[in-house]
């Protein structure tokens, strides 16, 4: 079972929902909601875990089938990014819950991922999410088209030359968790911005998603308590190095 790190879990909540757990909820849920759309494909035919503590209750994610302000605290946890329309499943959680936490994979490895898989193989993952602010969740369209679409900022141009120089479903497993995974938390309130097409940061003025992909990426590598990873990452793709130098990128693994 998950658990979020210690100083974060929800030690006071008495009523705890996990929306669309899965095979894997979080320890100390009371209510365990598994949404029909998701049942078995994302579990890939693993076994619905409903942990002690908890009751079960299959239900829409659209319309969770519980009284405004029920829970204490709410997980959702790799379900948004399926969902069609996220307003509405965010304005779910928000009406059910008084806090929670968000996950969902980074844009980061999404795009990484469905370069090098195509589209079909994390097909079912309809959104980049990710936070702009503290308080405001994005979602931007994960189309065909957009996986293989780049903003014409440096940052967006230093992100296509970085997924040419690796192999990417390698590469993923040089980089740490934070850097693959978005982490939303948020308390009473959070503003949802729903993108019906991709940003392109020079063009419209909004922020593009390349921006927080850059930065999570040299976070990533400088990170010396993942040293070993990144060297195994200089080794293997040697060219990336080139394409930090390139942008003006120095980190701990690249000088
Ligand atoms: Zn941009």
């Amino acid at each position: 079972m998950k658990r979020l790190p210690f100083w974060r879990r929800p030690h006071f909540a008495r009523r705890i929902l996990d929306i669309g757990a899965g095979h894997n909820p979080f320890s100390g849920v009371t209510h365990v909601v598994e949404i029909d759309i998701l049942q078995g494909r994302e579990r890939a035919g693993n076994a619905l875990v409903v942990p002690r503590s908890a009751k079960l209750i299959v239900g829409d994610g659209m319309a969770l089938p519980f009284r405004s302000g029920s829970f204490d605290y709410v997980y959702a946890s790799h379900v948004l990014e399926h969902v069609g329309t996220p307003e509405s499943a965010c304005g779910e959680i928000m009406r059910v819950g008084s806090a929670g936490y968000i996950e969902t994979p980074s844009p980061f490895l999404e795009q990484g991922l469905a370069l090098r898989e195509g589209h079909t193989q994390n097909g079912l993952h309809k959104w980049y999410v990710f936070p702009l602010d503290e308080d405001v969740l994005v979602f931007e369209p994960k189309t065909p088209e957009t996986i293989s679409d780049f903003c014409s900022c440096p940052d967006g141009q230093f992100m296509k030359e970085f997924y040419a120089s690796v192999d990417f479903r390698q590469a993923q497993h040089c980089f740490r968790r934070k850097a693959k995974t978005t982490i939303f938390y948020w308390k009473s309130f959070f503003r949802v911005e729903v993108r019906n097409r991709m940003a392109y940061c020079e063009g419209d003025g909004r922020v593009c998603r390349f921006r927080g992909m850059t930065r999570a990426l040299l976070a990533n590598c400088d990170d010396l308590l993942h040293t070993p990873r990144l060297l195994r990452l200089r080794e293997a793709f040697p060219d990336c190095q080139g394409v930090f130098r390139k942008y003006g990128h120095r980190t701990v693994f690249i000088r």
